[in-house]
Formats: structure tokens, C-alpha cells, sequence
């Protein structure tokens, strides 16, 4: 089941030219409505429940309906993404609440180089095998 925004929630990214919830959905499906300021998800049946706008929702403002082997109605599993770690609250049927923690990083925000120990791209090696950025061994 798709995302759906709490409208009471939503500040539409105050104003930002590109919300976070658009910014981050693989299938470019949240939107602003630039006159109320508040983003909805436009193609409900096109989600794909990644989970990715509610993790980034600045103000907890989305929610996903999980599927009903994974969530039964009346529970809900919700994320809390941190700098380093993320909280999953599950809320069960019966009203129990249960929080997991996870560390979700290992190195400092921003500091990894994803081209360290590779050499520079070589277009004579184009239409060779390979890739440019194998590490030299
Ligand atoms: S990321 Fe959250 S607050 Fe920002 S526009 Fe989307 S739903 Fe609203
Ligand atoms: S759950 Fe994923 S696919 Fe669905 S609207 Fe959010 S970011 Fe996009």
C-alpha cells in the first residue's frame, strides 16, 4: 500500500524549491501543491513502499500502509532515520510498542570517497573489457 502525507504535519519543506519527499522518491512521485503547501503522493498505485520519503520526511509527515502480512490492520511500522542510527517503532494491534535501533553508519557523514585507490578514467580504454574505476592491484 502506497505513502499518504498527514497534511497536518506536512510544512511542504518550507518552501524549499524541491521537497525532501521529492527529492528522494525513485519514481518521482510526491509533488507540491505550491498553494496550500503540501506535497501528496500522485500515483498512489506506482509506490513501491520503499520507505525512502518517510525516512527523509523532515517532519514525520508519511506514513506508508504497510501490507497486511507485515503490518496487520491497526499496526503500523514506523522509522525514525538519525545522523547515525535509525529507530523503527512497531505498533502492534493489541496497542504494544516496541523500538529497534540500528546504527546505519560507520564513517562520518560526507567523508567517504567512493573513487579512493582507483585511477583516473581512461577513454583509450573504452571499448575494452573492464570497468575505470577497478582498484589497481
Ligand atoms: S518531506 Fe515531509 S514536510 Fe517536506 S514536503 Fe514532503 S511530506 Fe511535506
Ligand atoms: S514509498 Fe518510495 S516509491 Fe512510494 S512515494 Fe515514498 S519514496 Fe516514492
Amino acid at each position: 500500500m502506497p505513502s499518504f502525507v498527514m497534511t497536518e504535519k506536512c510544512d511542504g519543506c518550507k518552501g524549499q524549491e524541491k521537497t525532501a519527499c521529492m527529492y528522494i522518491c525513485p519514481h518521482d512521485l510526491m509533488v507540491l501543491d505550491t498553494e496550500r503547501m503540501k506535497a501528496h503522493n500522485q500515483e498512489p498505485e506506482q509506490c513501491w513502499e520503499c520507505y525512502n520519503c518517510v525516512k527523509i520526511c523532515p517532519q514525520q509527515a508519511i506514513e506508508v500502509r504497510a501490507y497486511a502480512d507485515f503490518a496487520p490492520l491497526g499496526a503500523a511500522v514506523i522509522p525514525l532515520r538519525g545522523s547515525d542510527s535509525i529507530m523503527w517503532t512497531v505498533k502492534f494491534r493489541n496497542g504494544n510498542l516496541k523500538r529497534y535501533k540500528f546504527p546505519i553508519r560507520l564513517t562520518e557523514e560526507g567523508s567517504v570517497d567512493p573513487y579512493a585507490g582507483t585511477p583516473e578514467p581512461n577513454f583509450d580504454d573504452v571499448k575494452k573489457p573492464g570497468f575505470f574505476n577497478m582498484p589497481i592491484s
